[in-house]
């Protein structure tokens, strides 16, 4: 859609859309995108196969190409032996290794480096678990801005391989995302790059709903009962909640759906969301000394800890972590059984939902949508 406003999440600021914007100034909370048109007919989805499809309901100006590598468009695998195996009564993957530069990344960042170009900005800076910083080196080089990436030095070496191949400034970080954030502030405000951080400006969030959009058309309109999501900063689950309720209240969904379960999958050695969940907060403490090898798992302070939350209580939903050596196990089985190159991330939504399922906090008779966020090569090394 054409115009829009940014309302913070927290407070009763609002603003005018298309500004160079960062978080709340009143607050410090995330800003959403809230359109001003009424939501369009299904009628208006394009016939092109990558998220812009569904521009209609993206922020684009009137008129403007957006910034694309083919992201999106990805396929959903319908899995009934392993339903079985789980004990559930559907079961798909939506396998979002396939993306430009090998995961979901890649839609946040269509969206984000669209408007940062339309703004002006003179070049986009990120701190990252790895793919964010891999898909900012990519949509940079397309929207032909210079990018700086802060990454720790522990991020798996074929990603840091690609986003120096693919022209970003890499700065190598001892920590984990936190301190790199630390240090791709200072930078941003140094030299005027914009800062897309996870939350910290908006247009990522809109670029993660189309997984929602996506998978609700490949489903013919209708939804799973519950979506198992490895959460990191919660940018995708948070966009797929937002873009639900458009949907729900714009009519494109089958009047007799339900809203998905949202449903949080995290590493033990890095479960901040889950111990908030279970705790009945409304934000989460960050998490001390964070450890797994699913580096998209290793955020722990998100900055979207209560829209996280929120998504959960909203959706009646859950939140639980598992094992390294289960995030390990269950990785080779997701690929053994669906053919998909099933990065660790992937693992842990299918541990997750395989304990979920064991302690009976998910039926049997459920219909569970899990996101493969990445691919399985990028951790081969
Ligand atoms: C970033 C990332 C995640 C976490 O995504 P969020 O939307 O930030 O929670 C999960 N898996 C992979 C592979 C990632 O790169």
């Amino acid at each position: 859609m054409s115009t829009w406003h940014l309302d913070c999440s927290a407070c009763d600021h609002s603003q005018a859309g298309d500004t160079i914007a960062s978080t709340c100034p009143a607050c410090g909370q995330p800003l959403l995108v809230r359109y001003d048109s009424a939501w369009p007919s299904r009628d208006a989805i394009r016939p092109r196969w990558d998220m812009w499809r569904y521009a209609a309901v993206l922020p684009l100006r009137e008129g403007e190409q957006p910034t694309t590598l083919g992201e999106g468009a990805t396929p959903l695998h319908d899995l009934p032996a392993l339903a079985r195996e789980i004990g559930v009564a559907r079961l798909w993957v939506k396998d979002e290794g396939l993306n430009p530069t090998a995961s979901f990344k890649a839609r946040g960042m269509s969206a984000a480096v669209t408007r940062a170009k339309a703004l002006g900005v003179p070049g986009l800076v990120v701190p990252t678990a790895g793919n964010a910083g891999a898909a900012l080196a990519a949509y940079g080089a397309a929207a032909r801005l210079p990018v700086r990436v802060y990454a720790p030095a522990t991020t798996p070496s074929p990603i840091l391989a690609t986003i120096r191949a693919l022209g970003a400034d890499l700065q190598l970080v001892e920590g984990h995302i936190g301190d790199a954030g630390k240090q791709s502030r200072a930078f941003a405000a140094a030299e005027g790059y914009f800062d897309v951080s996870t939350l910290r400006e908006p247009y990522r969030i809109e670029g993660k709903k189309t997984m929602g959009l996506e998978l609700a058309e490949q489903l013919g309109w209708s939804l799973p009962t519950h979506i198992i999501y490895p959460t990191g900063g919660g940018t995708g689950l948070i966009g797929m909640w937002k873009v639900f309720g458009e949907m729900r209240d714009g009519g494109w969904l089958a009047p007799d759906v339900r809203l998905p379960r949202m449903v949080v999958a995290q590493a033990d050695g890095c479960a901040p969301m889950v111990r908030a969940f279970q705790a009945g907060a409304d934000h989460a403490t960050p998490w001390e000394n964070p450890s797994t090898h699913a580096s998209g798992l290793r955020v722990p302070g998100p900055l979207g800890d209560r829209l996280i939350l929120r998504a959960l209580y909203e959706s009646g939903g859950d939140a639980a972590s598992v094992s390294e050596a289960t995030i390990r196990a269950d990785t080779l089985r997701l690929s053994r059984v669906s053919g998909v190159d099933a990065a660790p991330e992937g693992g842990c939504a299918l541990g997750v939902l395989d304990l979920l399922v064991r302690q009976d906090r998910i039926p049997r008779d459920a219909q569970v949508l899990l996101f493969n966020t990445g691919s399985g090569a990028s951790y081969r090394f």
